[in-house]
């Protein structure tokens, strides 16, 4: 049977020790909060168009945006860790790894490159989650009643550094190898999930199945969240931007001003995805440049529109910048239209 790494037991006591000898690198940051690391990643290589590799910088750069603005760190990936798990498996040993190097770390999140912040001001509502270890976009009844392959989403999602979460992912790992056994575990998937096609077996279904199939070993700790868009699907999104520009303000995450856009089946930087390149890549423009607006309004500029990578400047400049209380609260400020 497929192993992740050698079996790590006690990790909550060893962590917690670890903590107590570190005072110098505490688990919250300043300001109380629990500390948070993002993680995303992309393949080794240059993607086959090199438009993608254009996009996957502005992905990067939105998260960076976003971990700036809220005092989160970021990792991002290149490397596939475990040549068994290589493609969309890759977070697997790459989760675990940090939690072991990063015990100072309270909450690992996980963000796939073709999901983008599209909410620059929300927060995420952590004290709703102190009695869960995962947390992860989806609905109950697609997943309970339905049995659905899309009833959560692994494009976005956060683990508590605990021994729990060490050993679900240890859980999840065995359909991930690559070739003979991606292949049949890929069957059993596409038997038991309602809609899903026929391919090898993804991280996404074989989380489903495994909370299916061991429901009561797992389900007390996994909290399913649909109150915002922890993960919110492009397409019936990115067309809506102005819409919600006109009527809403950031800082709300829900389908007012969508927390995450998340591209699922483009695949932009090569290999064949569910929707043609051209629109996946023009919604990308849209959503980078609708949350790229709400980073470049608080130095005073704008894009000129949501499909163009120019920007105008929006506010006259001052001779009094640190007076100017415009530049004190980013934060407040982000969620005000200007
Ligand atoms: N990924 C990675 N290394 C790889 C291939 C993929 O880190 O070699 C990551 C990348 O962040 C990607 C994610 O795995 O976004 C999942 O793949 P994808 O987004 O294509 O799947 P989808 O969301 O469309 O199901
Ligand atoms: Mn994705």
């Amino acid at each position: 049977n497929y192993a992740l790494g050698p079996n790590v037991s006690g990790w909550d006591e060893q962590r917690r020790r670890w903590l107590a000898q570190n005072k110098g690198f505490p688990a919250t940051v300043p300001g109380g909060k629990p500390r948070i690391l993002l993680v995303t990643g992309s393949q080794p290589g240059p993607c086959d168009n090199p438009l993608g590799d254009h996009y996957l910088l502005k992905s990067t750069k939105n998260k960076i945006d976003y971990c700036r603005f809220h005092d989160i760190e970021i990792v991002h990936n290149l490397a596939h860790l475990d040549n068994e798990l290589a493609g969309y498996w890759a977070k697997l040993p790459l989760l675990r790894r940090l939690m072991l190097s990063h015990p100072e770390v309270e909450w690992i999140w996980w963000m796939d490159s073709d999901a983008l912040f599209t909410d620059m001001a929300f927060e995420l509502p952590l004290s709703r989650y102190d009695n869960h270890n995962l947390i992860i976009h989806g609905y109950h009844d697609l997943l309970f009643e339905k049995h659905s392959w899309i009833a959560l989403n692994t494009g976005s999602f956060l683990f508590r550094n605990c021994q729990w979460s060490l050993d679900l992912l240890a859980a999840w790992a065995p359909m991930g190898p690559k070739g003979f056994i991606r292949e049949e575990a890929g069957k059993i998937l596409t038997a038991y999930l309602k809609g899903r096609p026929a391919f090898e077996a993804d991280d996404q279904s074989a989380l489903i199945y495994l909370l299916l199939s061991q429901k009561e070993k797992w389900m007390d700790k996994v909290y399913i969240e649909n109150s915002y868009y922890l993960h919110g699907f492009w397409a019936g999104l990115v067309d809506k931007y102005e819409e919600m520009m006109e009527n809403h303000h950031p800082g709300l995450g829900d389908e007012r001003w969508p927390f995450v856009t998340h591209f699922v089946g483009c695949k932009p930087c090569g290999s064949y995805g569910d929707y043609p390149v051209d629109r996946c890549l023009k919604s990308m423009e849209r959503a980078f440049n609708f949350a790229d607006n709400q980073v470049l309004h608080l130095y005073g500029f704008a894009h000129k529109g949501l499909e163009s990578p120019k920007i105008k400047r929006i506010r006259s400049q001052t001779t009094k910048p640190i007076n100017d209380k415009e530049n004190l609260d980013v934060k407040a400020k982000m969620s005000t239209t200007s």
